[in-house]
């Protein structure tokens, strides 16, 4: 696992989770953008811990993909684990919140989709979880109605509001503590608003969330990494 640490409250928090948990189609614009339906109920993958990527450094675009896209999305680091949270104390659960980017080979992503194969390969190329600037503590933000977007070369690609997600923070907590153990440290991405598309060799990434900060990469080729 790539060593990862964040700023969080004057101290540095190292991200060792045993999960990353990413939310599908949890932005009707996105799910629009997609062809796909808002669902009925919260729909979520896994991205490897060996994907993430720190600050200011450089996502590698994997030969074997033609498509690579950046997706923003609000993320949440668990403090204390637990099973069957329910939503109403999913809040005691939560140490704090960052940016993390679900990178997507969106190609073999649309390819494992027409043959009903996982989405794995798609979302879990090393370099594909970029995640920070720093962890902001829950008791100093209110996840419920912030800017989140994201510039490629300086120009915005995507612009929305955390409050336009179908699946709030607390119900995410309690559909999937139904299903497995969340530990400390495990991260949750909450899923993107609409505007993903294309990295290119040479791109400048930023991403933003109100009240977190700007996570910045840069995009490399894997012949030239
Ligand atoms: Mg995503």
């Amino acid at each position: 696992m790539p060593d990862v640490k964040l700023p969080m409250d004057g101290d540095i928090y190292n991200l060792r989770p045993s999960k990353i948990i990413a939310l599908a189609r949890n932005y009707p614009s996105h799910a629009g953008e997609m062809g796909s339906k808002v669902p009925e109920r919260v729909v979520f993958f896994l991205k490897p811990p060996s994907s993430l990527l720190p600050p200011n450094s450089e996502i590698v675009l994997p030969k074997v993909s033609r498509e690579v896209h950046h997706e923003v999305e609000l993320a949440l680091i668990i403090g204390k684990g637990g099973r069957w949270i329910s939503r109403e104390k999913a809040h005691e659960h939560i140490q704090g919140y960052t940016i993390l980017l679900d990178i997507t080979a969106r190609d073999l992503q649309a390819e494992a989709k027409r043959r009903g194969m996982p989405w794995a390969e798609a979302k879990g190329f090393d370099t594909f979880a970029p995640i920070g600037p720093k962890i902001v503590p829950a008791s100093k933000l209110d996840p419920g109605d912030l800017e989140i977007g994201l510039k490629v070369n300086g120009s915005v690609r995507q612009l929305g509001r955390t409050s336009q997600m179908v699946f709030s923070v607390a119900e995410i907590i309690e559909y999937v503590s139904r299903i497995m153990t969340l530990e400390e440290g495990d991260i949750i991405a909450t899923g993107t608003p609409e505007g993903v598309g294309p990295l290119k060799e040479g791109d400048e990434v930023e991403a933003w969330i109100e009240g977190i900060g700007t996570l910045k990469e840069k995009v490399v080729g894997e012949n030239n990494h």
